[in-house]
């Protein structure tokens, strides 16, 4: 067996996880692959019947652990978070709230590389259901068409609202942009806080995560040095 040093941020076979507990898979944050695992049967039931659910599992959870869910500032807890996770931080999981992206014609004929930098994004990781906080840096070089700047913003956050592991959501927001603007020329740099590194486990309140995406013309080190001068400016 690898060592697990050279086992993380690889892409590995689901069954290579069985040697592990889940605890060493949750503090090690494997990551299993592009797509975030879904059900099948996923969005067979509404967004109103899932936040019902939700509302009854976690009034359970909270009873569980002894709190008095009669107390007036605990009984709309359950009914809060149920709304909070399918509207707001886990929308990006239902792909009806995927953002409509209208591509333009390159008129101005801008043929350099355009950066969008510090986007700021809000995540969850999904092993421990804390909060990941990051900045997202986008490059791209316009193969004929552009797309306007606040999309590139939104696609960040449509992939950061969902329970993530940072190199999938590195990469997910990579596939979808080369998608979109159909060139292989895109890099993308995530500079993120885990909230399970820093609040809990290990307790390490001043590492961040870097992960990257460099394709197509990002892959020769003068652009990468060209993108590293515009971050620092
Ligand atoms: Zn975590």
């Amino acid at each position: 067996m690898k060592p697990q040093e050279i086992m993380l941020n690889t892409h590995i076979k689901e069954n290579t996880l069985d040697r592990f507990s889940e605890e060493e898979i949750g503090d090690d944050h494997f990551y299993t692959g592009l797509e975030t695992p879904m059900k099948l049967d996923a969005f067979e039931i509404s967004d109103s019947e899932k936040k019902e659910k939700i509302s009854g599992l976690f009034a359970q959870i909270m009873d569980v652990m002894g709190l008095d869910l009669t107390d007036d500032s605990l009984k709309g807890t359950p009914n809060r978070v149920a709304k909070m996770y399918i509207d707001e931080i886990f929308s990006g999981l239902n792909p009806l709230n995927k953002p409509k992206i209208a591509l333009f014609d390159n008129k101005y004929k801008y043929n350099q590389m355009l950066v969008e930098k510090n986007i700021t994004f809000y995540s969850n990781c999904e092993h421990h259901f804390v909060p990941i906080i990051g900045i997202a840096h986008i490059a791209y070089v316009s193969s004929g068409k552009v797309i306007g700047i606040s999309k590139l913003n939104r696609i960040v956050q449509y992939y950061a609202k969902r329970p993530q592991v940072q190199e999938r959501l590195t990469n997910q927001i990579a596939i979808e942009l080369k998608t979109i603007l159909d060139t292989e020329d895109i890099a993308i740099i995530i500079d993120a806080k885990h909230l399970c590194v820093s609040s809990r486990g290990v307790k390490d309140d001043t590492s961040a995560t870097v992960t990257s995406y460099y394709s197509g013309v990002f892959n020769e080190p003068h652009k990468i040095v060209e993108l590293q001068n515009y971050l620092n400016q």
